[in-house]
């Protein structure tokens, strides 16, 4: 008790329950480090435990994020975490959202859902208190645990079922003061990108489904990243499923008469450019989709692949998916396999881009076991809309300076920053009064940062074979205190006075006074990642020497220090 009440931060009093080995069923490093240094522990999929550790650096970046946004005029606000059906019905999200969202029933049967995210609470809160545009601009955000019921859950907390977001709304009389304040909020997101210590890119993005136009993302650099992104020396860049194509020309050459070609059960353009010995670019792939429920013929190149959330959003859908075979067999005549643009009737034909270009091209024929050759656009087929509806390729040219090949990236989304307009003011009538007392919608623009994923993202980019290596501004503890023999008195008389004079400066700083060999203490160490390290050892306070030692550095580039060095050291590190 007495220990406590001294404050002293001991590793035997802490629980830290380090760990020799990682978990089986942890995916990537920042999860087995996270649970090897007892940060977190597993409570079931998508669910975890946070240990004084783990707590500890997330407030550090919840104090980094809470700075940021308070220095661009938020004010930090709390909304619940259940949220009434009502008002997910006004704007058409509890269907929208699907199966990723938590959904509960009161004793009363009444319908709720877990906050996933919280547009409709925050649209309510101002609709019934901003009435005026001389309230407006305002940008409120909170820390809210979030809930989301993903298909699958992994990578620890970095895509979790309950995690904790910063979200923040910023709610404007017009457009044109949203798109001013969306760059205020882009800056202080790049400045936490910065403080974090992140390698990082902001891409463009598509807006899912929170809807609105234009959104940035905030990706983390590292090869275990979720998201495919491409960028270019000329400043482009976007996440791989926003990224624009453009029309792939081909050298002009001589048109063939069509010829029909009997491919007995060859149904893949695989197959079939195997077979007739062609590359798939000389081939034009049609699939049938059921786009609010009517059918639509979309034609790509043999070698590309159909982007669903361009053609959805070309379409104007709320729903895309491939037809059933019935549906394939009426529209085309043929199996699945064989369809193709010669002759389709009675379907609304949608073509990419690049289709147009391919000339003396490949396809089904629209008839079981047969393909045709040498059709071309205008020519033999033609499109009811020809647009970018293609995911991006290797090898394809940058759509912004249309010179370089695009590069190919892997990052981690830690935030997503959206201009949604008059997405949710529309539905669910939330306006002000204007100077002329007229009445107009409030504009909104949202704001999310995963700090939980902030984390784990600093851990993928910032470790070695021994553990974590924390940046100064998160690290759990800054500096840790290694007395190798703690019950010798000069050590320990030591040992307090360094933790005196560097937590009293604000440092936080933990003694391992555990009766470890000193392998297991360094061990330890390493692998909690605190970057500076102090070593009491009897031998060198004989000379009345401590050993320092950064944890980025190598094992033995190990300092003899004064006491007093080690600690003005180590505040003239942390600017104190
Ligand atoms: P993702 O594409 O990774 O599923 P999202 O587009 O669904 O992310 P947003 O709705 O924009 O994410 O949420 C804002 C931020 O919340 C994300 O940038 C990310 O940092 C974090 N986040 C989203 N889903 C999760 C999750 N399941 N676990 C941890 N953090 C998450
Ligand atoms: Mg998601």
């Amino acid at each position: 008790m007495s220990d406590i009440i001294e404050n002293f931060m001991f590793f035997s009093k802490l629980l830290i329950p380090t760990l020799r080995e990682s978990p089986s069923d942890a995916d990537i490093v920042s999860a087995k480090l996270m649970v090897r240094s007892g940060m977190i522990r597993k409570l079931a999929s998508g669910l975890y435990e946070f240990l004084p550790l783990g707590l500890k650096v997330l407030r550090k970046v919840e104090n980094i994020i809470r700075c940021e946004m308070n220095a661009v005029g938020g004010q930090e606000i709390a909304l619940p975490l259940i949220f009434p059906k009502d008002l997910w019905i006004e704007t058409g999200r509890w269907s929208i959202y699907g199966r990723e969202l938590f959904r509960l029933k009161d004793r009363k049967n009444a319908e709720f859902c877990l906050a996933p995210t919280s547009e409709e609470a925050i649209m309510d809160l101002i609709r019934k208190d901003v009435k005026s545009y001389k309230q407006l601009p305002i940008m409120l955000y909170q820390f809210g645990t979030k809930f989301r019921d993903e298909i699958r859950p992994r990578f620890g907390i970095m895509r979790s079922r309950e995690f904790l977001m910063k979200d923040a709304y910023s709610f404007h009389t017009d457009e044109a003061d949203m798109e001013k304040y969306y760059q205020i909020m882009f800056e202080a997101y790049t400045n936490i990108c910065v403080k974090c210590g992140f390698k990082f890119c902001i891409v463009e993005s598509s807006s899912g489904q929170m809807g609105g136009s234009l959104s940035h993302e905030f990706m983390i650099l590292a090869d275990n990243g979720e998201t495919e992104i491409v960028s270019c020396e000329c400043g482009y860049s976007a996440t791989g499923e926003k990224a624009e194509c453009l029309q792939i020309e081909n050298c002009k050459q001589e048109l063939h008469a069509v010829e029909e070609i009997f491919t007995p059960s060859l149904a893949t353009v695989k197959d079939v450019a195997k077979f007739l010995n062609l590359s798939p670019e000389k081939f034009v792939k049609t699939l049938i989709y059921i786009a609010n429920g009517n059918p639509v013929a979309v034609l790509t190149r043999g070698d590309h692949e159909i982007n669903e959330t361009k053609l959805q959003t070309l379409l104007s859908a709320n729903e895309i998916k491939l037809a059933d075979e019935q549906t394939v067999a009426s529209v085309t005549g043929a199996p699945i396999g064989f369809a193709g643009p010669l002759g389709l009737k009675n379907v609304y034909i949608v073509a990419d881009l690049s289709v147009t270009g391919v000339l003396n091209a490949v396809s089904g024929a629209n008839k079981k076991d047969y393909h045709v050759k040498n059709i071309n656009y205008k020519r033999d087929y033609d499109a009811d809309v020809v647009a970018d509806i293609r995911k991006v390729a290797y090898g394809d040219i940058c759509p912004r300076c249309r010179e370089r090949k695009l590069k190919f990236l892997k990052g981690i989304e830690v935030g997503h920053i959206f201009k949604l307009s008059t997405r949710y003011s529309k539905p669910m009538n939330a306006v002000y009064l204007d100077s002329s007392g007229k009445e107009n919608f409030i504009v909104m623009g949202c704001y999310g940062l995963g700090v939980t994923r902030i984390v784990a993202a600093t851990i993928e980019q910032s470790h070695d074979d021994n553990g974590i290596i924390w940046p100064d501004n998160i690290a759990p503890f800054e500096v840790i205190i290694v007395p190798l023999n703690y019950a010798d008195e000069k050590t320990k008389e030591v040992t307090e006075k360094v933790y005196k004079e560097l937590s009293s400066r604000g440092l936080d700083v933990l003694i391992d006074d555990r009766d470890e060999r000193p392998g297991i203490k360094f061990k330890d160490a390493d692998l909690i990642g605190v970057p500076y390290r102090i070593t009491i050892a009897e031998r060198n306070l004989a000379d009345g020497n401590v050993e320092f030692k950064a944890r980025k550095d190598s094992r033995d580039s190990v300092e003899l220090l004064k006491p007093e060095k080690a600690i003005s050291k180590i505040l003239k590190i942390f600017n104190i």
